[in-house]
């Protein structure tokens, strides 16, 4: 379904009196995915290895500097082609931090609803119909419709981003650190629910985690990340029992062992 070739990303430092460009940072320096339909690619790896960056890209949020991203056999490197191809509709989003990623002044209803305006021309009858048959896919009711972001907990906030991003009925969904922000067991909820909806809408997920407990949980394949470069890629059991790279070994020694 989603193809990312050879991505770079060279973001330039700048500097001097002339502000001239002294050096680059190589946030993502030759990275190639490969995502399969109905599927979840894990992309894990700590902090600052790249992984936003990659998932900007394939979002359009930020521009390759080398590299494709390719889409159902389609390239949509360029803004003009991820138009043509109602790309921006297939593809949604679903951050770690709901608060930020909705706005505060508007009521759940209208915050659900507005990627449908951008994209559909919905009567305010079926709008409402369709939000609240969202949020009751994501385990809310009608309640929720006319409230603020403010007044909800992390792990419903998130729950209303999750519904704001299936509204537009897309096919690939990017997930970047969704239950970072959130305590163990609402995590655990929220995991749930994005497997549940995978399977009700057939939906692809390239899921973004430092946390590779969670990864576990989600994933079919797991591609390890370090300093803009993919050090290693198997399936999820491979990855978690008998992993190769010598980063890859670090990372599983230093998650937390649930289990008293
Ligand atoms: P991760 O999501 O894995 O934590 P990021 O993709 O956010 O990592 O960042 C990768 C690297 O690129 C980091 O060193 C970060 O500081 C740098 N970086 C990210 N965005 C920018 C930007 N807009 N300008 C300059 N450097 C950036
Ligand atoms: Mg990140």
């Amino acid at each position: 379904m989603l193809k990312v070739e050879n991505l770079k990303v060279h973001y330039p430092i700048r500097g001097g009196f002339f502000n001239t460009i002294k050096d680059h940072v190589y946030a993502v320096d030759g990275v190639d995915i490969e995502i399969e339909s109905g599927k979840t690619y894990g992309l894990i790896g700590e902090s600052g290895s790249g992984k936003t960056t990659v998932g900007k890209v394939v979002l359009g949020l930020e521009k390759a500097t080398d590299g494709q991203i390719i889409y159902k056999e389609e390239d949509v490197t360029e803004k003009a082609a991820r138009k043509k191809l109602k790309y921006n509709r297939d593809v949604q989003m679903i951050f770690q931090d709901a608060m930020s990623s909705l706005n505060p002044k508007k009521r759940i209803i209208d915050i659900i609803a507005e990627p449908i305006s951008n994209f559909e021309n919905l009567s305010e009858e079926d709008t409402k119909k369709r939000v609240l048959e969202l949020l009751n896919i994501v385990g809310m009711g009608e309640e929720a419709m006319y409230k603020y972001p403010f007044e909800f907990s992390g792990g419903q906030r998130q729950r209303i981003g999750i519904a704001r991003a299936v509204v537009t009925r897309p096919d690939f969904i990017l997930c970047d650190e969704p239950t970072s922000a959130l305590d163990a067991s609402t995590q655990a909820q929220v995991i749930n629910l994005l497997k549940d909806l995978q399977e009700k809408f057939s939906l692809t997920y390239l899921f973004i985690s430092h946390n590779l407990g969670v990864v576990e949980y989600i994933a079919d394949r797991i591609a390890v990340m370090y300093r803009g470069n993919l050090v290693e890629l198997g399936t999820t059991a491979q990855i978690m029992k008998n992993p190769q790279h010598v980063y890859t070994k670090r990372l599983l020694s230093s998650m937390p062992i649930i289990d008293p």
